[in-house]
Order: structure tokens, then C-alpha cells, then sequence
């Protein structure tokens, strides 16, 4: 008799002493009970998997789409061993990367950026391009999801067999965010994409750190109701180095393209964001396709002048060092942040601070006592 059916014959614990072979209750061996899942469970889950860098490096190359999701998925990883492991690929993945385009699109919530991008993405890909798709929304996280870089919104691209879609890192941390954003930009370029474009909502602080990621800045705009030049931040504007006003279809035609000319009319005064380039207003639909090879026209124009004048290079060079600085806090922050002594002393002076009992100052220099102890 096996093991499992003896131990069914076997009386319960509870039975009464003197149960005999006609006591019906016997032990019948279930299932063992799974673990709760637990976002916690699902995290810890997620950090013992297993990477083969050998592996992910060879199908980067061979430009998988499969292995080059899966090297994004460590390179997002929070975990401490996974980001050794990412850091490591992309100094493999390095040499092979920079052969792109890296444009940031930004713009307001319904200005038509999904669309958009479906359709320069799809008109690019019918030119003989490889188009990535990638998102930054610091407020992503997730249970939340991303509203942007999703592939519902951009079906017939996502259906492309030379595109690749990725909605934004869920980290509530834009450094974090950008670091991991800067990482995949490398891997994408190393599995042959050529055109990288860059989402992100026009609310502020992540256009300063896309701007910090790209080549090439593309504001999205709308004809509204009202003044619209007073709708569009000034920063914003100098932060661009082209102004697409969109939806110029139907009724809507010459209310943008006066909109357009009042817009470059203002440039004049601006700041161009980018030296040797004056950055300018264009219509476009993104629903009819109307202006859209005119805008790829632009932005070929824009590589070759500032390639010729070498503030193409200088820029990413630039931009090196600030993803070395954005790293450097980085990790001066999760070393702080992972000692839990430090951390809960942290979140006591936090509430001082709220209570008025301490100032942030002095609470700041406790902190950094403690720390270089
Ligand atoms: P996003 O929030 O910036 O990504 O904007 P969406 O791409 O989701 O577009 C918002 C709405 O504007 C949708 O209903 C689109 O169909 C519409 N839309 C986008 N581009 C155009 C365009 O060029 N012309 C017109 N008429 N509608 C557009």
C-alpha cells in the first residue's frame, strides 16, 4: 500500500478514543494550501527570476522582440541583484546602440499624441524604419497602469512586425523613471530600431527630463477656444525644437493654421532650444495624415544641420553626465533609503517636522549624522 493511501486510512486527530474500523471519518490528504497572493508575494516572485545575460545579449542582437521585452523587465526591476545584472547588459549592449533618432512628444491630455504617433510611426515603418514607442508618466505605477505608450491606443502600429511598444516604467520616482527609460533607449537601438519615439504628458517637470533623453522635442498643440498662445507654457515652448498644431482638418483647417503663424510669430522672441536651430510651427491631422511626411522632412533637416555643426554629439554627450549624476543620486538615495534604521529615523523627523517640532534643517543634519555613522 502506498504512503498516501495508508495515511487516508488513518482515524482524525479529534476522534474519539475508543473509534473502531467502523468510524467513518478517515484523513483524506488535500491539496497543499497556496500562498496568498499578495503584491508583496508577486515582488518577491519577480526578484528570484532568473536572467542568462548571454542569452538576452544574443536575441538584443538578432532583434527578438520577445528577449528584448524580457531585458527591459530586468532592466525596470527594483531589485538590487536584478539591477547589477541590467547595468552589466547594457555595457554589453552599448556599442552596438546610438544609430537612432531619439524624439520626445509631448502635449496636453486629448491634444492627439496616441494618434499621432500612430500614424508618423506607421507612415515610418512603410519608409523601411524600425519605430519604438516608449512612455515616461512619473505618476505611473502598478496597480494604475500607464495611460500612455499603450498599445490599444496605437493598434495598427502595435500590429507592425518592425514596431515596439512599452508603456512607461511604473516607478513613482522620475529619476528612477528616466534611468530606466535612458537603459531601454540602448537595448532598443542595439535590436536595430532606428526611430525612437518618446510619450509623455505636457504637465510640467517630465518634459524637462525628456528633454534631457532626446535629440529632438516635438510640442503637440491645439486650437482651442479663446487666446490659445496664452495655453502654451512659455518654458515649454523653449524646451521644443518644433510646434505641431494638430487636428488641422475640417472646420477646424484655418483656425490652425492661423493658429500655427501666431505661434512662430512668438518663437521669434523665444530662446530655441536647440544651438544652430530655429525651432518652428507646423499643422498637421494626425487623423488624415496631412503634414506628416512634411514634419519627417523637419526633422531629418534638424539631424543633418546640428550632426554637420556637432551639437548632435556634444548633446548626448551631455547627456551622459547627467545620467551619471541621475544615477549618482540614485543610488545615494537607495543606499539611505534601504538601511531601516536610517529610514524609520527618517519617517520619525518627518512627522517632527509636520508637528512643527523640529526644523527640516536640523532635522536634515541628524539624518546625515546618523548616516556617517
Ligand atoms: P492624447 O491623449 O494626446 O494621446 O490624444 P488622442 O490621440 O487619444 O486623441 C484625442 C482625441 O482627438 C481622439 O478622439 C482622437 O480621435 C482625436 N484626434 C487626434 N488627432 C486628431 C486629428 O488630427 N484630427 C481630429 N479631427 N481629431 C483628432
Amino acid at each position: 500500500m502506498s504512503d498516501k493511501k495508508k495515511d487516508q486510512g488513518r482515524l482524525p486527530e479529534w476522534a474519539p478514543e475508543k473509534a473502531d474500523s467502523k468510524f467513518a471519518s478517515r484523513v483524506v490528504p488535500g491539496v497543499k494550501a497556496q500562498d496568498k497572493v499578495t503584491t508583496e508575494n508577486v515582488r518577491a516572485r519577480q526578484h528570484q527570476v532568473q536572467y542568462d545575460l548571454d542569452h538576452l545579449y544574443k536575441g538584443i542582437l538578432a532583434s527578438d522582440r520577445t528577449i528584448l521585452a524580457k531585458a527591459i523587465t530586468l532592466i525596470e526591476s527594483n531589485s538590487q541583484k536584478h539591477f547589477n545584472q541590467a547595468q552589466e547588459l547594457v555595457r554589453m549592449l552599448i556599442p552596438h546602440s546610438g544609430n537612432s533618432i531619439r524624439i520626445g512628444i509631448t502635449g496636453v491630455p486629448g491634444a492627439g499624441k496616441s494618434t499621432f504617433i500612430e500614424t508618423l510611426g506607421t507612415w515610418l515603418i512603410g519608409q523601411g524604419h524600425k519605430v519604438t514607442v516608449l512612455a515616461i508618466d512619473p505618476s505611473s505605477s502598478i496597480s494604475k497602469g500607464s495611460i500612455l505608450g499603450d498599445k490599444t491606443r496605437m493598434e495598427k502600429l502595435s500590429r507592425s512586425d518592425n514596431s515596439f511598444i512599452r508603456p512607461s516604467p511604473s516607478s513613482g520616482v522620475l529619476g528612477g523613471v528616466a534611468r530606466k527609460t535612458r537603459e531601454t533607449i540602448i537595448a532598443c537601438e542595439a535590436a536595430g530600431y532606428d526611430v525612437i519615439l518618446i510619450e509623455t504628458v505636457g504637465v510640467g517637470q517630465s518634459e524637462v527630463t525628456v528633454r534631457s533623453i532626446v535629440d529632438f522635442f516635438l510640442l503637440l498643440q491645439i486650437t482651442g477656444a479663446g487666446d490659445d498662445l496664452q495655453g502654451i507654457k512659455k518654458g515649454i515652448m523653449e524646451l521644443a525644437d518644433l510646434i505641431v498644431v494638430n487636428k488641422a482638418d475640417g472646420e477646424n483647417l484655418t483656425k490652425a493654421q492661423s493658429n500655427a503663424s501666431e505661434i512662430k510669430q512668438v518663437l521669434h522672441y523665444l530662446q530655441p532650444a536647440t544651438k544652430g536651430w530655429i525651432t518652428t510651427a507646423i499643422t498637421c491631422s494626425a487623423l488624415t495624415g496631412h503634414n506628416i511626411p512634411e514634419i519627417w522632412k523637419i526633422i531629418t533637416d534638424f539631424t543633418e544641420t546640428i550632426k554637420a555643426s556637432g551639437v548632435f554629439e556634444q548633446r548626448r554627450t551631455e547627456q551622459n553626465i547627467q545620467w551619471l549624476d541621475s544615477m549618482l543620486m540614485e543610488a545615494l538615495s537607495n543606499l539611505f533609503f534601504s538601511n531601516k534604521e536610517l529610514n524609520e529615523h527618517y519617517l520619525s523627523l518627518k512627522q517632527k517636522v509636520l508637528l512643527g517640532e523640529t526644523t527640516p534643517a536640523v532635522a536634515t543634519n541628524e539624518l546625515i549624522d546618523l548616516y556617517k555613522k
